[in-house]
């Protein structure tokens, strides 16, 4: 099977289709566990392309399968995720993260499937994650526990088998046509401590230095009427203990501090070997496209949820301005950042299988 360049790999029409719908995407921003327009538009896409299509999490995530993926011999389960954030300035719900490309990069793969470029050992699962965002970031009087979507997803057995997971991103403030390669990103645990006024504050500076013994960073918001402690914490792979959020709860309580665990999302570690290659496979084939490389990220996410477990990467993609969450965020170079990732990374998953570059289920 050839390589294809990323600008001709779609015919005129198919490509009209993937700016639309973006557009379309783009204009219908919902919350994390709202996004029914959204998934909607992932229903009627399969429809249109005679997809197989059903949804998980209680019809909450759309599934695309491309392929026979319980008898395939290489499983690539592919994360988009649905939900927008809030924009505070213009009071509505915008995809200030960019979350509208992610499901345009899925679309993608699915029309290249539908060209014959993959091979027949090869099955692809597309899904619709919802509420990657942390609800309750937009509104801090929200008391309830967020549970982010791919956390849910995982727990239903959405990644089992599979050889690899994949997804993407759009790069903070990167106008260029680049893709950054991160490291990973760090994991967030958020407690709220109860019945804290912010004069309490200092009480716990004791508490929370013997966080940090164990935990790569700490800082504190007391602009809240609770006392909000955002914790970072390091991948495992760096030796280091990584205390849940109920851990940390439970130790807090055995030092009379009531908290609650507001949410929590793992630590993300690429896997090297998949970096590796789609280093080498940017370098080789795409030579119009710069190649970044990155520390790891300080924005939480829940696509680390797997990571332990399954060979994961996440695309960080270029043609962006400004920071990602900024009101003044935005897209701009269309082309590229709706078009790239999709044929990229249906190169990547083609080389993948024919080299057996990743072993299923495991960490290479
Ligand atoms: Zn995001």
């Amino acid at each position: 099977m050839s390589m294809f360049t990323w600008l001709t790999a779609f015919k005129e029409t198919e490509k009209e289709k993937l700016m639309y719908l973006a557009k379309v995407l783009q204009e219908r921003a919902e919350p994390g566990y709202q996004e029914v327009q959204t998934r909607s538009i992932w229903t009627d896409f399969a429809k249109d392309h005679s997809l197989p299509f059903h949804c998980m999490m209680e019809g909450k995530a759309p599934v695309i399968t491309l392929g026979d993926y319980q008898h395939a011999r290489f499983k690539v389960v592919f994360t988009a995720d649905l939900d927008a954030v809030w924009n505070p300035i213009s009071k509505s719900w915008m995809h200030l993260c960019g979350h509208h490309v992610q499901s345009i990069h899925a679309f993608a793969l699915a029309l290249l499937y539908q060209q014959g470029f993959f091979s027949p050992t090869v099955a692809i699962r597309l899904i619709g994650c919802p509420a990657e965002e942390c609800y309750p970031a937009f509104f801090p009087t929200n008391a309830s526990r967020f549970i982010p979507g791919k956390q849910i997803l995982y727990d239903q057995g959405a990644f089992v088998g599979a050889s690899c997971v994949l997804s993407t991103h759009l790069a903070d403030d990167i106008s260029k046509r680049a893709v950054v390669f991160a490291r990973g990103a760090y994991g967030l645990v958020w407690l709220r401590l109860r019945h804290c006024a912010p004069n309490e504050g200092a009480m716990h500076t004791d508490m929370i230095a013997h966080i940090k013994d164990f935990l790569h960073s700490c800082f504190v918001d007391m602009s809240l009427v609770d006392y909000d402690v955002y914790i970072r914490t390091k991948v495992v792979h760096d030796g280091c203990i990584r205390p849940s959020g109920d851990e940390l709860v439970a130790f807090l309580y055995k030092m009379d501090v009531d908290a609650f665990l507001v949410t929590e999302y793992p630590p993300l570690l690429q896997d090297k070997n998949l970096v590796k290659t789609s280093r080498r496979l940017l370098h080789d084939k795409y030579p119009e496209v710069t190649s970044l490389d990155s520390i790891l990220l300080q924005g939480a996410t829940d696509f680390g949820v797997a990571s332990d477990e399954i060979p994961t990467l996440q695309l960080f993609v270029g043609g962006t301005q400004h920071i990602t969450h900024d009101p003044d965020f935005t897209v701009l170079d269309e082309e590229f950042a709706y078009l790239f990732a999709g044929v990229f990374l249906s190169n990547l998953i083609q080389l993948l299988a024919r080299d057996e570059l990743v072993m299923k289920g495991r960490r290479t």
